[in-house]
């Protein structure tokens, strides 16, 4: 079966080439007779990928060195608990900015452990706010926001900037798509199973003067001081997710950076943009200046092709197109590793399903 275009919000594609690099290296991994997943995460040639993991992306993102780099289990989800837990307290306000369902899910989850406030929300709008609408708390532990709403499409153009609280960013499904100034963040944390690697596997990367501040009772899996000190090696951590990271890093720098990933984003989101815009099959709720260069949501004009539009997409070789159940429709989820010839498929595709059901 050859590979398909999978269009999947994540777990979600991986570069050919870290798939062959895996499977050339996965039985006998640096001539060490075993394969990654067999060696101790205390070993020397693990510490390897530790080091060179967060070497590789600090050179990517350009962090500076007042940041750190933690490694973590439980997804970005976990991170959720974890930043109402270091940086608040239940008497301190937490405050949110929502766009979509992710950044309310991050809102909930603080509420169980901080005092929070929503200060906007357009998420029915599918849109971001300009700074200028932001009423900023000046007693805010944090503000929080999610750079690309993954379910929604909605992506912010621009940071919230503040100046009297630290910015935390939930980066899950843009990450390393384009440049970040982390200067302008107080924390940044993303899943890797969408535009970095797999399952399994979280990064924050904290301002240092962010740790220590947690709240007494907090897990110490989840307490970033501890993390730091351990080295992201509290216990037996997802070692392979790891790997795969460090393969996904290293093939972004032979791909040219993020800069040359910002320019690919670019051009795969315009093809898929333009063709929704100038059809009257398809359409796009999002107005274009809140589009994700990510996630593309798309809906038929009939919907009741939905069915059938999926069924021949995926014998297409063009999969996981199906939008999220909360919004229906499609769903076209472009990340790094996705390349142009997917989406030039995929717009050649609807555009013969169109004619086929004008
Ligand atoms: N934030 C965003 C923006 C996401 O898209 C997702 C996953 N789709 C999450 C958080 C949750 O990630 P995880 O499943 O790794 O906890």
């Amino acid at each position: 079966m050859p590979r398909v275009f999978n269009f999947s919000p994540g777990p979600a594609m991986l570069p050919a080439a870290v798939i062959e690099k895996v499977q050339a290296e996965l039985s006998d991994w640096k001539k060490c007779g075993m394969s990654v997943m067999e060696i101790s995460h205390r070993s020397p040639a693990f510490l390897n990928i530790v080091e060179q993991s967060k070497a590789m992306l600090r050179k990517l993102l350009n962090i500076p060195d007042n940041y750190c780099i933690l490694f973590l289990h439980g997804g970005a989800s976990m991170q959720c608990s974890a930043i109402p837990l270091n940086l608040s307290s239940p008497k301190k306000n937490a405050d949110y900015i929502i766009t979509g369902q992710w950044g309310l899910k991050a809102y909930n989850e603080a509420k169980r452990f901080s005092k929070t406030r929503i200060i906007s929300n357009t998420m029915e709008q599918f849109s971001t706010p300009n700074t200028s609408e932001l009423a900023f708390n000046d007693d805010a532990a944090y503000l929080h926001y999610t750079d690309n709403e993954t379910i929604l499409g909605v992506e912010f153009s621009h940071v919230p900037e503040i100046d009297n609280a630290p910015l935390v960013v939930d980066s899950s499904s843009n990450i390393l798509s384009r440049p970040i100034d982390v200067e302008k963040y107080g924390v940044i944390y993303a899943c890797c199973q969408k535009n970095i690697g797999i399952a399994g596997l979280a990064i924050s990367i904290v301002r240092e003067d962010l740790l220590g501040h947690h709240q007494a009772h907090t897990p110490s899996l989840l307490e970033w001081q501890h993390l730091h000190e351990k080295n992201s090696l509290p216990n037996t951590m997802p070692t392979f997710a790891w790997y795969v990271l460090l393969c996904c890093l290293q093939w972004i720098e032979q791909s040219g950076g993020v800069v040359q990933m910002q320019k690919n984003s670019i051009q795969k989101a315009k093809l898929l943009y333009e063709y929704i815009d100038n059809s009257d099959f398809y359409s796009n709720p999002v107005a274009p200046q809140y589009r994700s260069k990510m996630n593309v949501p798309f809906t038929l004009q009939k919907t009741d092709l939905d069915a059938l539009f999926l069924q021949q997409s995926t014998q297409a070789g063009l999969t996981n197109l199906k939008g999220h159940v909360s919004v229906g429709g499609m769903r076209a989820s472009i990340y790094n590793s996705m390349p142009e010839e997917g989406v030039h498929k995929l717009i050649e595709f609807m555009h013969t399903f169109s004619r086929q059901h004008k």
